[in-house]
C-alpha cells in the first residue's frame, strides 16, 4: 500500500437521487427540475403583486440575479387579475422566467375564475394545510388539481408545518397515543407532514395529474427536522424535491441555518430545486437569496454560476483594510458583469480570482487561482505582484492598484473565454 492509496476512498458527494423530471415551462423556455438535471434556483417576490409594474420588475431583478424560477403571491382576485399583466410585462423586457403562483385558501377560485391567471403562471403551488376542513378541502385540492390538468401546468404540493393540515395531525397524534409505547410528538408531527405530501401527491395522480407534473416539498425551520423530514421523503417517493429551511430568519443566522440544513441533503443527494427564505434586512436587497442559493451551490462544486473571489480574512500582518476594500469591490464587479457575460463569455463562471493580504499565504493562494494577487502586509515593500495561471506576471504600485487589477481580470477573461471573431467592444 502506498501512502496515497487512502486517498482513493476521501468521500464525495452521494450520487443524486434518481427522480421523475417536473418540466416548468413559459413558451420555449424550459426549466427541468429533478432526473438528471442540475439542481434549479430559486426565489419569491415580496412586492404587493396587485402592484403589476412593482412585481415584474423584481422578478426581473431576481431573474438577472440567476432566479431560475420565481414564485409570486396569489392572495386575492386583484392579485389573481394582476398576473396576466405581469407576465406580459416580464415578456415585453424579454424576461422569460417561468412563474409560479402561492396560493393559500382561496386558490381553487382563483384558478377558476380567472383563467388568464392560470394559464400565464407555469407552476402552481398548493399547500394541502390551507384548503379548508374536511370534504370541502378535498374538493378545493381537486379543484386545483383539474386547473393543472387543464392548463398543462406543473404542481407543488409545499407542506409546511407551520400551516400542517390540523385534522390529519389530532388523528395521527390520537393513533399515536393508542400505541402501546407511543412516539414523541416531534416524530409525529415529521410523519404527518410527509404522510400529507405523499398522500396529496397520490391524490393529485388518482386526479389526472401526471406524476411528472408534481414537485413536493415539506418545509420546517429547524435544520435537524428538515433533514430527517426529506431523508424520510427522498426514501419513500420519487417526485423531485424542493428544499428550503421555512422562516429561516435574517443575516447571517438565515444563511448559517440554511445552509447546514441545504448542505447535508444536497451532499446526500437529496434535493433537486432550491430557495434561501431570508428576511430581508429593512430596505434590504431581495436579490440576497438568489446569491446564496448560488453561493451554496457553487462552493459546494455542484454548479458555477459566478467566478469566485478567495479572500483571507486578514490579521495583525495587515492593519489596512485596502485588501477587503479590493476583494469586495473584485467580487461585486465579477457580479455585476455576469448578466453580459454569462451572453458573452461561456465558461467565465469557473474563473477564480485570489485577493490576498500578505506574503504568507498571498503567492501561494494567489498561484492556485485563475489570477490572483497578494497585497503588501504591514512591513513588507509597497508593492503588489498579480500572478495569472499560476505565473508571476507583473508587480502593482501606487494609487490605481484597484482599477489596474480590474483591468487585468477584464483583459484575462477576454483572452481565455471570448470569441475574438464576433466580438469587437472589449477596450482593455
Ligand atoms: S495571508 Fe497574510 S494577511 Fe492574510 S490572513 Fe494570512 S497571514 Fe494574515
Amino acid at each position: 500500500m502506498t501512502t496515497t492509496d487512502h486517498l482513493d476512498a476521501l468521500p464525495g458527494p452521494a450520487p443524486r437521487r434518481r427522480t421523475r423530471q417536473a418540466r416548468i415551462a413559459w413558451g420555449d423556455h424550459v426549466v427541468r427540475v429533478g432526473g438528471n438535471a442540475p439542481v434549479v434556483v430559486q426565489s419569491m417576490t415580496n412586492t404587493d403583486t396587485v402592484d403589476a409594474i412593482a412585481t415584474a420588475i423584481q422578478i426581473k431583478e431576481l431573474a438577472q440575479a440567476g432566479s431560475e424560477i420565481v414564485r409570486i403571491t396569489v392572495n386575492t382576485p386583484e392579485a389573481a387579475r394582476a398576473v396576466a399583466a405581469i407576465r406580459e410585462q416580464l415578456d415585453r423586457m424579454g424576461v422569460n422566467t417561468p412563474l409560479v403562483g402561492d396560493f393559500h385558501y382561496n386558490g381553487h377560485k382563483l384558478l377558476s375564475q380567472f383563467p388568464d391567471c392560470a394559464q400565464a403562471l407555469s407552476k402552481y403551488r398548493i399547500n394541502p394545510g390551507n384548503l379548508g376542513a374536511g370534504r370541502k378541502r378535498d374538493d378545493n385540492f381537486a379543484q386545483m388539481i383539474e386547473a393543472a390538468c387543464r392548463h398543462g401546468k406543473v404542481v407543488r404540493i409545499g407542506v409546511n408545518w407551520g400551516s400542517l393540515d390540523q385534522d390529519l395531525m389530532a388523528r395521527m397524534l390520537d393513533d399515536n397515543q393508542a400505541r402501546e409505547r407511543p412516539l414523541p410528538v416531534s416524530t409525529v408531527m415529521r410523519e404527518a407532514l410527509v404522510h400529507s405530501a405523499l398522500a396529496s401527491a397520490a391524490r393529485a395522480e388518482e386526479l389526472g395529474l401526471p406524476g411528472d407534473a408534481i414537485v413536493l416539498s415539506c418545509k420546517v425551520s429547524h435544520v435537524q427536522d428538515l433533514i430527517s423530514v426529506y431523508r424520510d421523503l427522498a426514501g419513500r417517493s420519487d417526485y423531485p424535491l424542493h428544499l428550503g429551511l421555512t422562516e429561516a430568519g435574517m443575516g447571517s443566522k438565515g444563511i448559517v441555518a440554511s445552509t447546514a440544513a441545504l448542505a447535508v441533503l444536497l451532499q446526500e443527494g437529496i434535493g433537486d430545486t432550491i430557495r434561501i427564505s431570508l428576511t430581508p434586512e429593512p430596505g434590504g436587497d431581495r436579490t440576497r437569496e438568489v446569491v446564496v442559493a448560488q453561493e451554496i451551490l457553487q462552493t459546494m462544486g455542484f454548479r458555477a454560476f459566478t467566478p469566485m473571489v478567495v479572500a483571507c480574512p486578514g490579521c495583525g500582518r495587515t492593519s489596512s483594510t485596502f485588501f477587503q476594500e479590493l476583494a469586495d469591490s473584485i467580487q461585486s464587479y465579477l457580479r455585476r458583469q455576469m448578466p453580459l457575460w454569462r451572453e458573452r463569455y461561456p465558461g467565465v463562471e469557473n474563473l477564480s480570482v485570489a485577493v490576498m493580504g500578505c506574503v504568507v499565504n498571498g503567492p501561494g493562494e494567489s498561484k492556485h487561482a485563475d489570477i490572483g494577487i497578494s497585497l503588501p502586509g504591514t512591513g513588507e515593500l509597497p508593492a503588489a505582484p498579480v500572478f495569472v495561471d499560476g505565473q508571476r506576471t507583473v508587480t502593482l504600485k501606487g494609487e490605481a492598484i484597484a482599477q489596474e487589477f480590474q483591468n487585468i481580470v477584464e483583459d484575462y477573461v477576454h483572452r481565455r473565454f471570448g470569441a475574438p471573431a464576433s466580438d469587437t467592444s472589449h477596450s482593455v
